[in-house]
């Protein structure tokens, strides 16, 4: 997605350790209208795949998640990731940080992921594929399909895409990061 790979070029930047830096347009202050180009984008590469649910994780994967779903008519679930006293036959799943560097345990109600439900995971980063799994993880738990995934940004040189990938899920990122090295963005 041309204008987005533009976008990352203009406002992105990188930090140690393989981190990409999108906070003025993605990650804290949001385009709204790229953020919609995005969704557009994510809605038509899966247009062919049956979906009942768009689901995602707080925080950055809300945005681009809730207007997948407008389009494509869908409730959207997001995973919290503190557990609220208030809510029932919670689903847990331990998932590793890639740029905090510890583990936190996502959750989500069984009351609102039900068995045989087809969803799409939508989020904004592709990294070693930790949270992408712990959705999996909760989908099976709820009895769910993970029909496709959707990144907005999946960096190629760690090794999340592959590992999905090799799992035979349809995984669909709009601009795919080779590398990072010297702090150059190099797209594939
Ligand atoms: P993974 O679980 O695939 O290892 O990492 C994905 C999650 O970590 C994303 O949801 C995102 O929040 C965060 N993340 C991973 N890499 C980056 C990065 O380069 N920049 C930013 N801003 N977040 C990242």
């Amino acid at each position: 997605m041309n204008t987005l790979k533009e976008r990352i070029l203009q406002d992105g930047c990188c930090l140690e350790g393989g981190v990409l830096k999108v906070d003025s347009f993605i990650n804290h202050q949001i385009d709204a209208s790229l953020m919609m180009e995005i969704a557009k984008e994510f809605a038509k590469r899966f247009e062919d795949t049956k979906i009942d649910k768009v689901i995602t994780i707080e925080a950055s994967g809300i945005a681009p998640a809730i207007m997948v779903a407008s389009l494509l008519g869908v409730p959207m679930l997001f995973a919290k990731k503190k557990v609220p006293s208030t809510m029932n036959g919670i689903l847990k799943s331990e998932v590793f940080s890639f740029t905090k560097s510890r583990s936190y345990n996502i959750c989500i109600s069984g009351e609102f992921l039900k068995k045989d439900e087809k969803c799409l995971f939508i989020d904004d980063f592709l990294a070693n594929g930790n949270a992408a799994l712990g959705m999996l993880d909760l989908a099976t738990q709820a009895g769910a399909e993970i029909v496709g995934m959707g990144f907005i940004i999946e960096k190629a040189f760690q090794s999340g895409g592959k590992l999905l990938r090799d799992k035979g899920i349809h995984v669909e990122s709009l601009a795919i990061i080779e590398s990072l090295e010297n702090c150059k963005i190099k797209f594939k």
